[in-house]
């Protein structure tokens, strides 16, 4: 540079030093910055209403909408599960309602549909079931649901029970996943449902096997024992790699984490949802904090939230939308919060997970989006 250029440069600096200068006197300086307080780890019961959430395990058995008004309330997706469940509404009449409520909301509410085992030993059963898969499908509904009848209920011509992996099921399976369709499996029952009646860790679980008798295993040694419902489910899954699981009530595993974990593991297709199971995880996480939490931090892509909220026929709808409210309020305190609250089905004091937000978000919504390949 020449003598000439850096005097002209030298210039054009000291000019722009004193237009600034100029500025600065003529404009109030802003406000010192201040940083906004960093946002809070975990989400409080305020935020409650605010985050978009999806419950993926209800029960609607009715056309009225009166889950739907408590969802849009509470900012629920809700998942409605048809079942072959003798307490609950004949299938067809369970078809009925699932349609009724997608029809009235389509972007809040979702269908998971079913099939008979009605036949399972006829000739074209599967292919029966195969055709009403597909048809359901093209009436809206993005999932299937298989029940705990099969290993526990329906026996096959020589009068044995019929396992999920039965290879007569196979080609439903197989059919599930070239339907792009997500498998729903409640296989099995808890753990508590070997033990008897006091020595079950929950009073859910003591209040649903002494009403339900039949499905109580310990009273039937001579059926198939618990390990074997959880061999045959997980035979299933892995003859089916392709096929986007749902292990309903935390896959049957709900008395130990470490279980859940280690299924989750060895089978990347599948998932596990909450339903009826909360207080078996708040049993342990009374018992070992940072195992729960832990857990739910180190699988969160693979959880889902349910409850199992129910609306049969002739139900109270004021009262079941207020038990709606109150189940959804309670696990919310539980997962998000680091409230402590009183559960009295295992009369204990439990402290809240206070999982992060971004956990929370994917546990209560996003990976049920994914796993239904919903919008
Ligand atoms: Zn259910």
């Amino acid at each position: 540079m020449n003598q000439i250029n850096r005097g002209v440069l030298a210039g054009a600096v000291a000019c722009l030093l004193s237009l600034a200068s100029a500025c600065a006197r003529r404009e109030t300086p802003p406000p010192p910055a201040e940083t906004p307080p960093p946002a809070p780890a975990n989400y409080s019961m305020a935020d409650f209403a605010t985050v978009r959430k999806f419950d993926t395990h209800v029960h609607i058995n009715v056309t009225a909408p009166a889950l739907i008004e408590q969802a849009r309330a509470d900012n629920f997706e809700l998942m409605t599960i048809n079942v072959d469940y003798p307490d609950f509404v004949k299938l067809p009449d369970q078809h009925a309602a699932a349609l009724a409520q997608i029809k009235a909301d389509p972007e809040r509410v979702h269908w998971t549909t079913t099939f008979s085992m009605q036949g399972f030993d006829k000739a074209g059963w599967a292919d029966k079931v195969k055709a009403s898969l597909a048809a359901d499908q093209q009436q809206g509904a993005v999932a299937v649901k298989v029940w705990k009848n099969i290993g526990m209920v329906e026996k096959d011509a020589k009068g044995k029970l019929i396992m999920l992996d039965d290879p007569g099921l196979a080609p439903v399976g197989d059919e599930i996943q070239k339907l792009n369709l997500t498998l729903i499996g409640h296989l099995g029952e808890p753990h508590n449902c070997w033990l008897p009646l006091d020595q079950m860790t929950t009073d859910n679980d003591r209040e649903y096997f002494k009403n339900h008798p039949q499905y109580h295993m310990f009273l039937h040694p001579d059926q198939p024992g618990y390990e074997d419902q959880i061999k045959a489910r997980d035979n299933f899954v892995a003859a089916h790699p392709q096929l986007r699981f749902v292990g309903a009530h935390l896959a049957s595993l709900e008395y130990d984490v470490d279980r859940i974990a280690a299924f989750l593991d060895r089978y990347p297709n599948a998932n596990v949802e909450t339903a009826a199971r909360m207080s078996q995880v708040q049993y342990q996480s009374v018992r070992d904090y940072d195992k729960v939490r832990n857990f739910f931090v180190k699988h969160q892509d693979r959880v889902l939230y349910g409850t199992d909220l129910t609306l049969n026929p002739g139900d109270d709808v004021a009262e079941f939308k207020a038990s709606a409210h109150d189940v959804w309020m309670r696990d919310w305190r539980y997962l998000a919060t680091d409230e402590t609250q009183r559960v009295e089905i295992i009369k204990a004091d439990v402290k809240g997970l206070a999982l992060p937000r971004d956990v929370i978000d994917k546990i209560f919504f996003a990976n049920a989006k994914k796993t239904y390949g919903l919008p």
